[in-house]
């Protein structure tokens, strides 16, 4: 469902990204792990085209994100494409984003009427039985402000599971937390995550976590993709020495 091929990001001097494939299948759960500064965040922000890739390109569902073929020629996609194969694509960021000077319901009915022409009706219906899933319904009425990190962050993630996305991001979800409400944002994402229709992508500092949820875990350090496979294999028998000492010091 998606797919990055030889991507490579360079900001002015430093190589930030060197060639890295990932592909991510349908209904699959990837997580992506490593140290600070390897790139894990610009591979989220290139899928939601938040940043273009130096080389290389990003497909999304059989589209490409920065090109589109005209009459057999791949062509520099226009802002209306990348509009389009972003909307198959939900992200839940470190810090929630959420709309401040809206209630948590409106913060959910939002995209679907602006985005997908809902009727308000049916927004409203969708997003009280999402937040019936995060355990957020009763908080329907309140503005965000009131809202603990944790809840925000459910809130977050109902915002974006409402638009039914192909492709999930999550950019570390819970390191922006208290330890306290950490537990209950994994619980709702390791709830989510047992709907298979949706394929997952998950940049996360939490092993244990990482370990429950993901059917493949690849291990970014230096711009590249230095190990991957299914969490057990990784985590256990690391092959390279780098990881070995990553899973020292985090895991
Ligand atoms: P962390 O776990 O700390 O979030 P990361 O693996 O997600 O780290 P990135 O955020 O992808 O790492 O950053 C990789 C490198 O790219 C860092 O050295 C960062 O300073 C640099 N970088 C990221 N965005 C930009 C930018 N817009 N301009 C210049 N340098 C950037």
């Amino acid at each position: 469902i998606v797919r990055f091929e030889k991507i490579s990001k360079s900001f002015g001097e430093l190589d930030v990204l060197k060639e890295v494939d990932l592909d991510l299948y349908p209904g699959e759960r990837v997580a992506i792990i490593g140290p600070s500064g390897s790139g894990k965040t610009t591979m989220a922000r290139l899928l939601m085209t938040l940043e273009e890739p130096t080389d290389g390109y990003i497909e999304v569902d059989g589209r490409q994100l920065w090109h589109k073929e005209v009459n057999g020629e791949l062509v520099k996609a226009n802002e209306k494409h990348l509009h389009e194969v972003r909307g198959d694509i939900g992200m839940v960021f470190q810090h929630f984003h959420l709309f401040p000077h809206m209630t948590v319901l409106k913060n959910l009915m939002e995209a679907p009427i602006k985005v997908k022409g809902q009727t308000k009706a049916k927004a409203r219906e969708e997003a009280l039985a999402m937040l019936e899933k995060v355990g957020m319904v009763d908080f329907a009425d309140q503005y965000p402000a009131r809202l603990s990190g944790g809840q925000q962050q459910r809130v977050a993630i109902a915002r974006a599971l409402v638009m039914h996305p192909k492709v999930m991001l999550f950019d570390e979800p819970t390191s922006a937390l208290d330890p306290e409400t950490v537990g209950e944002v994994l619980e709702v994402i390791k709830e989510i995550a047992k709907d298979r229709e949706m394929a997952m992508m998950l940049i996360t500092h939490e092993m244990s976590f990482a370990r429950d949820i993901a059917d493949r875990i690849a291990f970014f350090d230096e711009g590249k993709i230095q190990e991957q496979g299914p969490p057990a294999k990784l985590l256990n028998n690391p092959e390279t020495e780098r990881l070995g000492e990553f899973l020292n010091r985090f895991g």
